[in-house]
């Protein structure tokens, strides 16, 4: 497994204030809009730096596709304003050009990039050389691969001023989200690379103001770095992502609501707490997997008994009898009964493999249980 060759954030980002914040609009609009909303934000919150769309990728045409290489003066002129770095998105090479030319101090990879590793080469061959930070928005599908080979991409030509972005995953199911959160695909993320510091954008998750503080406040429970918010000094009339937009005030008071978590606390009593809580954890891990052994040992017995006797390896309506019957023995232990589907459906998964690998003459595969 590559591994990432990464500086310590706080080498390449200030971090004078907790959590980290990225902010500023979707799009940069018109120069007053983005320095108004630069400098509202700048009075409310020691930002880590501010964020505006140059180049949008919109899905339709005809919606506002950004300004454009105009607008990057207008974004540094406002980060000078206010001291502090900007960063946009870059979606192919001349993109980085452009940005680099205008004294863009930072640049990120917007969903539908990460998408396609054509053009996330593209950008990192234009990079090659230059180490200037980089954060990498997740794919739009969720594929840790796709993020982790993007993020492999850029670190490979030299950029270790690296990031990564959680911004949700679209999906055909409905959901309060525009785009789900499925936080376990960061979370693989950082379990893939620890060093690595991963932001949240609630805006695009959420697609709502409205919900964006519980979003922000789930993150830093999960122990993101930061978070990237949009900001507009009028969402109602910004001319792209109106719904999910704060006006500088609205982002202060969500910012002041939030309860900032830290990964480990150096108070004894919690450690020692802590630790012998997780020693019990230990221990019904442990037992689950001696159960689990055993319901697959018996898995094979009854393959090979299936096996001998002509009989196929899935009976649907047994499939079905297990589901409704593990589902209400778990509502009696107060399991969800979506945790309970979700396990067995993985619980029955291995069981198959095994009584097919039988069913083979596989035996190797079940010896080794
Ligand atoms: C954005 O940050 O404005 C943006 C277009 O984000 P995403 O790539 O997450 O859709
Ligand atoms: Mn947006």
């Amino acid at each position: 497994m590559f591994k990432l060759n990464i500086v310590p954030i706080n080498s390449w980002l200030n971090n004078s204030q907790k959590p980290l914040v990225i902010a500023g609009p979707c799009s940069a609009e018109t120069e007053e809009q983005v320095i108004k909303t630069a400098k509202q934000i700048a009075t409310k919150y020691d930002i880590s730096a501010l964020r505006a769309g140059i180049w949008k990728p919109r899905t339709r045409p005809n919606a506002f596709e950004g300004v454009g290489e105009e607008a990057l003066k207008w974004l540094v002129k406002a980060g000078k304003e206010i001291n502090k770095p900007v960063i946009t998105e870059v979606a192919n090479a001349q993109h980085v050009e452009k940005a680099l030319k205008a004294g863009v101090d930072m640049l990120w990879l917007g969903a539908r990039t990460t998408v396609n590793p054509f053009f996330v080469q593209e950008i990192a061959d234009a990079l090659d050389g230059i180490n200037i930070p980089v954060l990498v928005k997740n794919p739009i599908n969720p594929d840790v691969q796709l993020w982790i080979g993007a993020l492999e991409r850029l670190n490979k030509v030299g950029i270790t001023k690296l990031a990564a972005v959680h911004r949700g995953f679209s999906s055909f199911e409905k959901s309060v989200y525009r785009n789900v959160p499925m936080w376990e695909i960061p979370i693989q993320l950082k379990s893939t690379f620890p060093e690595l510091e991963i932001f949240c954008d609630p805006s695009h998750i959420t697609g709502n103001a409205s919900l964006i503080g519980e979003v922000c406040q789930q993150a830093l429970n999960l122990g993101f770095s930061g978070l990237m918010i949009e900001s507009h000094i009028d969402p109602a009339n910004a001319k792209s992502d109106k719904e999910q937009q704060l006006t500088p005030s609205v982002l202060a008071e969500v910012l002041k609501s939030l309860t900032p978590k830290q990964v480990h606390s150096s108070n004894l009593q919690f450690q020692n707490k802590l630790e012998e809580l997780r020693l019990k954890i230990d221990e019904v891990d442990n037992a689950l997997l001696k159960k689990l052994a055993e319901r697959i040992e018996l898995v094979a017995e009854i393959g090979n008994y299936k096996k001998e006797n002509d009989v196929a390896i899935l009976q649907i309506e047994r499939w079905q009898q297990i589901l409704d019957s593990r589902e209400n023995w778990g509502k009696l232990l107060d399991l969800h009964p979506e945790f309970v589907k979700l396990l067995l459906e993985v619980v029955h998964q291995e069981s198959i493999k095994i009584q097919t690998a039988i069913m083979n003459n596989q035996v190797e595969v079940v010896d080794k249980k």
